[in-house]
């Protein structure tokens, strides 16, 4: 049951996870209050180590491949990785 959403900031653009039954987030990196539900998710995962473990790998892509942000495809690939991962970590 996926707990946590990762999102971007709007302000700086910085990744961060948030309890998906938080109504607002400030931002750990420049300090901006959004609005959970405004804001597109792109990932569910089970905990906040799994967020912080893929938010690295999203942060690590971005910067590898010299990208501002993820395409729609991308953002799929993420989220079928993702599930192939949690069903190894569970087995
Ligand atoms: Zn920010």
């Amino acid at each position: 049951m996926p707990m946590y959403l990762i999102l971007r900031c709007p302000g700086c653009r910085a990744f961060s996870y948030v309890d998906r039954f938080q109504k607002w987030k400030l931002c750990p990196a420049c300090g901006h209050a959004f609005e959970v539900a405004k804001v597109p998710a792109y990932l569910e995962v089970g905990d906040y180590h799994d967020a912080e473990h893929i938010i690295r790998q999203m942060e690590k892509h971005l910067h590898t491949h010299k990208k501002k942000d993820f395409t729609p495809e991308e953002a799929a690939e993420l989220r079928h990785h993702y599930a192939e991962w949690f069903r190894k970590k569970c087995n």
